[in-house]
């Protein structure tokens, strides 16, 4: 396997580190670093999509002709690689990773037309509503109904852990439009405006203290016929078609080796007493066998992209690579909180942060460890579980 970049790849990464320098301030960075909800904050991720889109980077894996870059699959994981490195802030998916590429395959011309220009410029902020109370990770049970009436539907349920529903004015939908055939066989893919007569939208707040999910509610809605993405009773391979972009992140080595030296820092910082915290077996053989295993991870990324850049598809290997960054993401966190010792006493941390107390008083590395240690659990239960993931790679790949 040969996973050198090739001098025109250099040339890129050059180009794409030089607009960062330029163009990502260090306000934006600090923003974007204390900022530890799993999506960006909406206000700084739109302001950077808009800087993105004026020089035509926003949406990497958009067909050129609706404003893609036309970049190779290696120029797209570098770019995503020197954004992480950076401090970049993360784009929100939901539509332009996630609803985007649905569109593309599946949309009219009319809904292309329409929906895709005001994704890339803002206008649109789109959410994903799949999950409901009860159906999670076994999804094509869930429960909200389409009702035919005339040109429309009649949207009756509830979806639950919609996030960023309350900054939304789009949701993406499955609903049930026929309930008298096996489970997949009967669920469509609806787009809905959020202003339309009947939706409500609940907060859930995290034991984090953000409002970042949500609980929306559906009483007798009425949404025309024509905001159906794909054909009536075929939303279930829509939806997994949709799935595949959410699970597929990239650069996710970049983002942990952000995270290490970050905890290499605090280590460093903070003392036992005695000596730094660095300077204990405990710390170093825990940060080194970390380190380790996000150079193993890395390679596996480095094939997933060999492989993607053959045309083939990644496979099983993103479970692999979802599952193992999770579990070293969230072992990074653990280490962080250890290490800011009291500091990691939950409440000073998310009072301070949402500013309803006094300024922070510790040390300002510790402000965000307990909100992102939180954060980080989420991790392995959004976007297909662990134990999902598991049963893939168990079927996949040890055949079982
Ligand atoms: C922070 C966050 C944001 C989210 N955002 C959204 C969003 O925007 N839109 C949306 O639609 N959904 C969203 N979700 C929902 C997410 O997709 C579901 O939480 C996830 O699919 C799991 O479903 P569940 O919570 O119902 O848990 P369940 O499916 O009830 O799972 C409970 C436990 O059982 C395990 N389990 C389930 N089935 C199996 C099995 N077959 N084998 C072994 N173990 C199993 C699971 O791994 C888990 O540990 C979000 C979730 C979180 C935490």
């Amino acid at each position: 396997m040969n996973i050198e970049f090739s001098e025109q790849d250099e040339a890129f990464r050059a180009e794409v580190r030089a607009f960062l320098d330029e163009h990502l301030t260090e306000e934006m960075r600090e923003e974007a670093r204390r900022c530890t909800t799993v999506f960006s904050d909406k206000d700084l991720a739109l302001k950077w999509q808009l800087i993105l889109a004026e020089k035509g980077w926003a949406v990497p894996a958009w067909p050129e002709e609706h404003g893609g870059p036309g970049w190779s699959i290696t120029q797209k994981y570098i770019f995503n690689e020197e954004c992480a490195k950076a401090g970049a802030p993360g784009l929100i998916p939901l539509g332009l990773r996630m609803l985007a590429p649905v569109l593309f395959k599946y949309g009219t011309q009319e809904q292309k037309d329409y929906y895709l220009p005001r994704m890339l410029s803002g206008e649109h902020y789109w959410c994903q509503g799949y999950s409901e109370p009860g159906s999670g990770s076994d999804l094509s049970s869930l429960k909200t109904t389409a009702v035919k009436d005339g040109d429309d539907y009649i949207v009756n349920g509830t979806k639950i852990w919609t996030t960023h529903a309350h900054f939304a004015d789009h949701i993406f939908c499955l609903v049930r439009t026929n309930p008298d055939v096996k489970p997949q066989a009967g669920i469509s893919f609806l787009l809905i405006p959020m202003d339309l007569p009947g939706i409500k939208v609940d907060p859930i707040i995290t034991m984090a203290a953000d409002h970042e999910v949500n609980q929306v509610f559906f009483d007798d809605v009425r949404v025309p016929q024509s905001n159906r993405l794909g054909p009536e009773n075929e939303g279930w391979t829509v939806a997994k078609y949709l799935l595949e972009f959410e699970r597929g992140g990239g650069a996710a080595t970049a983002k942990l080796k952000v995270a290490l030296d970050e905890l290499k820092t605090l280590a460093a910082e903070e003392h036992n007493g005695q000596s730094p915290l660095i300077e204990e077996d405990y710390f170093r053989d825990a940060i080194s066998d970390i380190e380790v295993s996000v150079n193993g991870l890395e390679l596996i990324e480095l094939m997933n992209l060999e492989r993607l850049s053959r045309g083939e598809s990644p496979g099983a290997s993103s479970s692999v690579l979802k599952n193992t960054g999770v579990e070293l993401d969230q072992r990074i966190s653990t280490l962080q909180l250890e290490a800011v010792q009291y500091y990691g006493v939950p409440h000073a941390n998310l009072i301070s942060l949402n500013g309803y107390s006094d300024p922070w008083v510790g040390p300002e590395y510790a402000e965000t460890v307990v909100p992102h240690y939180l954060n980080k659990r989420a991790a392995s239960v959004y976007g297909g579980s662990k134990e999902v993931q598991k049963n893939i790679i168990a079927k996949a790949v040890l055949g079982l």
